[in-house]
């Protein structure tokens, strides 16, 4: 008999933010596979013999996406229920696409857990609401950390600045100067209130706030390191002037 391969989202890393259909699909699971995002207070409540991490390798390097695939299929072929584990909501910038249309390339049965994603949830942690009817009436989830294969132009940073709505973005600490400064340039005010939210709703959750002008100051006074979200936009300055500002 071969297993079903789950493709579940922990949510941003509190424990008490996991579905509770993630948290009897992890109990009964035989296998979980996972990487570090998912945060060690949920990795933590599993048992160590069902885990089986898939996100770093001795010598710091990454597995490769198709080693990570051909074990879902190998474990499911082997009768095993799976559960691949990944942070936030398994279709937003995790590669579970990816993972799901191979597991159906290869006849084995899975089914998606949606999660609660980090760009609503860690802004949320952080009284930052993504939209509001004052500041914002769209918002867009982008990536920071393009593809070194990609061209230049994969994200279009001056069509994101046309929107008026909030901008939020994934994998961006690093790259943080890069794009504030590709907002002004297509004309962005310099002023628009920027946050960055380390490790929302986890123990560790630090913010540190300023605008497309000064955030990259900030970041490193704050000492902001991955995971974290930034958000750019009006939302982003809601507590600015107003009484018991967090
Ligand atoms: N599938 C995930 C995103 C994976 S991409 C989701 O839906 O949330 C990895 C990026 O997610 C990180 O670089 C960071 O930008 C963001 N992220 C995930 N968890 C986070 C958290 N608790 N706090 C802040 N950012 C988080």
């Amino acid at each position: 008999m071969t297993g079903t391969v789950y493709l579940v989202g922990s949510g941003p890393g509190d424990p008490e933010l996991l579905t509770v259909k993630a948290t009897r699909l992890l109990e009964a699971a035989d296998v979980v596979l996972h990487d570090k995002l998912p945060g060690p207070e949920i990795l933590s409540s599993i048992p160590e013999g069902k885990r089986e991490d898939v996100g770093k390798r001795a010598g710091g390097e990454r597995t490769p996406q198709s080693e990570t695939n051909a074990r879902l299929v190998e474990l499911a072929e082997d009768g095993n229920d799976v559960v691949r584990l990944k942070g936030g909501d398994p279709f937003v910038f995790g590669r579970g696409g990816e993972e799901m249309l191979y597991l159906a390339e290869h006849g084995v049965d899975f089914e998606v857990v949606p999660g609660v994603t980090s760009p609503v949830a860690a802004p949320a942690a952080a009284d930052i609401p993504v939209t509001h009817r004052d500041h914002a009436s769209s918002v867009s989830f982008v990536t920071g950390h393009e593809d070194p294969g990609k061209d230049e132009s994969a994200v279009d940073w001056g069509a994101l600045a046309d929107t008026g709505g909030t901008i939020v973005v994934l994998m961006g600490v690093g790259k943080l100067p890069e794009y504030t400064a590709a907002l002004r340039d297509a004309g962005m005010d310099a002023e628009t209130p920027v946050a960055l939210v380390e490790k929302g709703t986890r123990p560790g959750q630090q913010v540190a706030t300023g605008t497309l002008a000064t955030i990259v100051a900030a970041r490193d006074k704050a000492g902001i390191s991955p995971p974290a979200i930034t958000v750019i936009g009006g939302v982003a300055g809601l507590w600015d002037g107003v009484e018991g500002e967090p």
